[in-house]
């Protein structure tokens, strides 16, 4: 073997480990890249889900994703993430500042729950700690707190009255929110009254839980009805506070444990982030040091070339360098493959843990719009509640004033139903409710908006409909209603409605146009119910 042909072999040798190396190098880019691409993902998601929950959190993530999408930095998407972190605990202290001044309205509830002397001790306990509960909940518990007071009242009003002593005024229900019911005064016997627990009744409808616990308490809403006595009553009552009280640990235990696992994975990644910068850094450094060894090494070689006396000489040193270059080259490429290696494993581990969250997430947002679709609708009818007719009134009214279109206005109100109650029952009279209900919606034109406004109160809205359809519309619906054979207690019933209507005006507003209705379907009334009245 000549020295020419021993140096070309150890040529072609030493090129196919630095082509070895440039190709670990780009593997180990590649998966740089994947695992940003990762990240991103990821970020958007959880804004996704997050979206709702919180509006800061919403804007926060939302510029982190920015920053991601627009590949800066890595050090720079560092940077953000902790001032983000800094803004959210400052945002967190704000917030502990309100949620203390809601705080201390709920002691007072508090405060009034110590004053009820009948309630059992376990009850108490439970409703103390849903007061206190509310640093970690604020959103979840607001919801409850109207129809807690409310009902606190009504307890305290029906053991006093059990119990024969004076009533000195009732107990203060506090006013967290607006929507406190009116309490019946002095005069009136008060715990047998059917309108207080129809408030109570109606109350209850309008509160979104879940479908487990709305179903229990239709149960105790149905008994608390029909059994009359004062000890009923108040074990009916004390059934509602333990179903409220369920309901929101429920609530509360699944938002809790979907914010804790935000926040630790919020966590994970950051860390993830700067694992990631310094395991780049770490690895440029060892990198450069053993280029700078491979140079020093090269330039060596060119010196013994140009020092050598002999072929000989130039030839043994060669061998020698090279058999350092190559085990340099070796030590470059296990190094590369090793820090390959152990950003595969991060990147698994944090996929894994994407992939929990995701699934999580999923379940959550579900809930999210399972809770928010449930809080526009009539629990007993399935129709939209007033909340939701409010709503898209409102909307309606402002596209109407935008650019006028044949908007229309109707109320219905069931004639005589409270003899259906005093006669049949409440149970017959919520099941006429609800199949009243089902023939509106059967009987009017595709695209109406169909709801119960309260009550044995329905409205519909029309969009497209003039005059003379809808009239004849709302005629049909009338003579057909009347004509439904209802059947209690062997009694042959006919059920009729008297109907107002009206289109909407140029001047009108929400009010005007809705009083006009109201005056419509009241006239239907003094003139002998069972008609509909059109007013212009
Ligand atoms: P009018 O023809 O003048 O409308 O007489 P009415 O009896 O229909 O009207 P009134 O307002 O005097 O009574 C309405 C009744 O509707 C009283 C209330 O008990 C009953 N009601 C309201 N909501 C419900 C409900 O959800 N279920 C049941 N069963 N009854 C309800
Ligand atoms: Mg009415
Ligand atoms: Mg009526």
């Amino acid at each position: 073997m000549n020295d020419s042909s021993v140096a070309q072999k150890q040529l072609v040798a030493l090129k196919r480990k630095l082509d070895a190396a440039i190709e670990s190098r780009s593997l180990l880019e590649e998966d740089f890249n994947l695992q940003s691409s990762l990240l991103i993902q990821f970020i958007a998601k959880l804004s996704l889900v997050s979206k709702g929950v919180d509006l800061e959190l919403d804007n926060r993530l939302a510029q982190l994703r920015t920053l991601f999408t627009k590949s800066a930095p890595i050090s720079d998407i560092e940077a953000k993430i902790a001032v983000i972190s800094k803004l959210l605990q400052q945002h967190s202290v704000t917030n502990e500042k309100n949620i203390s001044h809601m705080h201390e309205q709920f002691n007072l509830a508090g405060e009034n729950l110590q004053k009820i002397n009948g309630l059992p001790g376990d009850l108490r306990r439970d409703l103390r700690a849903l007061l206190t509960k509310t640093k970690q909940s604020k959103d979840a518990l607001i919801q409850y707190i109207p129809l807690l007071s409310q009902l606190l009242a009504f307890y305290d009003h029906a053991l006093k009255a059990k119990n024969g002593l004076p009533k000195q005024g009732l107990l203060q229900a506090p006013q967290l929110t607006s929507p406190v019911a009116q309490l019946p005064n002095e005069n009136e016997v008060a715990i047998f009254d059917a309108s207080i627990l129809e408030k109570i009744s109606v109350s209850l409808s309008s509160l979104p839980l879940s479908k487990v616990h709305t179903n229990e308490l239709l149960v105790i809403k149905k008994k608390l009805m029909t059994d009359k006595s004062t000890d009923e009553v108040l074990n009916h009552l004390i059934d509602i506070f333990d179903v409220i009280v369920a309901d929101f640990k429920d609530e509360h235990n699944s938002a809790k444990s979907f914010l804790t696992n935000l926040s630790a994975t919020l966590t994970t990644v950051q860390s993830a982030v700067k694992e990631t910068i310094v395991t780049q850094k770490k690895s440029q450094k060892t990198n450069e040091k053993i280029n700078q060894k491979l140079q020093s090494q090269l330039i060596d070689m060119t010196g013994t070339v140009e020092k050598a006396l002999s072929l000989n000489q130039v030839k043994e040193d060669i061998n020698e360098k090279l058999q350092f270059i190559a085990s340099t080259l070796e030590q470059k490429s296990k190094f590369e493959q090793q820090s390959h290696q152990e950003l595969a494993d991060k990147l698994n581990d944090m996929s894994a843990k994407v992939d929990q969250l995701e699934a999580q997430s999923r379940i959550f947002e579900e809930k999210l719009i399972a809770q928010q679709r449930k809080s526009m609708l009539d629990a007993l009818t399935k129709l939209a509640n007033r909340a939701a007719f409010d709503d898209y009134f409102a909307k309606a009214m402002v596209r109407f004033h935008h650019k006028p279109f044949q908007l229309a206005l109707v109320v219905l109100d069931i004639d005589d139903f409270k003899k259906i109650n005093d006669t049949y029952g409440h149970t017959a009279g919520d099941k006429t409710l609800q199949v009243i209900a089902n023939t509106i919606v059967k009987n009017v034109s595709k695209g109406v908006f169909v709801g119960r406004y309260g009550g044995e109160e329905f409205v519909l809205i029309y969009s497209k409909t003039q005059e003379k359809a809808l009239t004849l519309e709302l005629n049909a619906l009338n003579k057909y209603i009347a004509r439904l054979p209802f059947k209690f207690k062997n009694n042959k019933v006919s059920i009729t409605l008297s109907i107002g209507a009206t289109h909407i005006k140029s001047d009108d507003n929400i009010h005007i146009a809705f009083e006009r209705a109201d005056q419509a379907m009241y006239k239907a009334k003094k003139q002998g119910k069972n008609q509909v009245i059109y007013v212009k």
